[in-house]
């Protein structure tokens, strides 16, 4: 049987509940907000997060949005969301990482449950939240520095099962560039590690830095009801027809090598060949450092927005057609 709670959060059929979810084992303690709404109908279970990357703020809006907007009198099945995975960086207005051990969590799974804080809250969401789900969902946009092209993304497992059900989200979600990924890009994604336990999981990419604006946010909310909609979720809403679909098979993504101020040349949506120049690095007294390249031909889906840049930090992601 599908999940249905989460933690003390256990409504019966035709209930919703909401409450602090508290990380075990993490001090200062790490507490969410989590929702669970449980239709008065059987039917599947889908998780949505949001959050895990704290200055993200139009999917921390959508999947607040969602999850209050929701019947259970008339939902088929249930929904688990948590809008809003990292509460400490949030306020402390923290991008990419978390204040409490400064590391990325989403690329801490699929964590521990007696590692660093991030390992544990990753764990935690895997065990206690995706675990026993129908679908998965991990609401994302450009970070705080971050402008992107909207796309969403599924870890290719090769079990047929999971791959076509992830493949069916994709389609569902109503993103032109999707990434279906075979290699571990960036390993240690909450999405990736879902998939490669089961359960079916996309990433959705829309938004960017650090705005907070209605049309990502509306966006997003359209994109999570299409899938509960393809998922047989809510009744007598019928999945959107299909719109373009642009697949592609990998990021490509080049990382600093200097720390200094960054001059792109490119924006977010062009293409680029490999080996084009695309802009540069200087020092503080604005002498060249070197010179940036595109490592792959493809399309500019992510593109750093600061000025200033450390050495090891990514400047930009190319998505690679399949
Ligand atoms: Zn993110």
């Amino acid at each position: 049987m599908s999940r249905s709670g989460v933690a003390h959060l256990t409504p019966g059929p035709g209930q919703a509940v909401r409450g602090m979810v508290r990380v075990p084992g993490v001090d200062p303690p790490w507490e969410f907000p989590a929702f669970v709404i449980r239709g008065a109908a059987p039917g599947p279970t889908l998780a949505v997060t949001a959050g895990i990357h704290a200055a993200e703020y139009p999917p921390i809006e959508a999947a607040t949005r969602v999850a209050r907007e929701l019947d259970p009198a008339r939902l088929h099945g249930s929904v688990i969301v948590v809008p809003l995975v990292n509460v400490p960086g949030f306020f402390a207005r923290s991008i990419y990482v978390n204040p409490v051990d400064g590391r990325n969590l989403n690329r801490a799974f699929p964590g521990s449950a007696t590692g660093v804080a991030s390992e544990r809250v990753a764990n935690f969401l895997l065990e206690h939240v995706i675990d026993g789900c129908d679908a998965y969902l991990d609401l994302h946009c450009g970070d705080m520095i971050e402008a992107l092209v909207p796309f969403v993304g599924y870890h290719v497992t090769g079990r047929d099962d999971v791959d076509g059900r992830s493949r069916a989200l994709s389609e569902a979600f109503g993103v032109e560039h999707v990434i279906a990924s075979r290699s571990a890009d960036l390993p240690g994604t909450a999405y990736a590690n879902a998939a490669l336990r089961g359960v079916p999981a996309l990433l959705a990419e829309i938004g960017q830095q650090g705005v907070y604006e209605r049309r990502s946010v509306e966006r997003l909310v359209r994109g999570v009801r299409a899938v509960m909609a393809r998922l047989g979720m809510l009744p007598g809403a019928a999945p959107p027809a299909p719109g373009p679909r642009r697949e592609l098979a990998r990021f490509s993504w080049l990382h600093a090598e200097d720390s200094g101020t960054y001059h792109p040349s490119i924006s977010v949506g062009d293409e680029v060949a490999e080996g084009q120049e695309v802009g540069e690095v200087r020092d503080l007294f604005g002498d060249r450092l070197r010179v940036l390249r595109a490592p792959a031909s493809g399309t500019v889906l992510f593109l750093v927005t600061s000025l200033a840049i450390n050495r090891g930090e990514p400047l930009f992601g190319v998505g690679v057609p399949a």
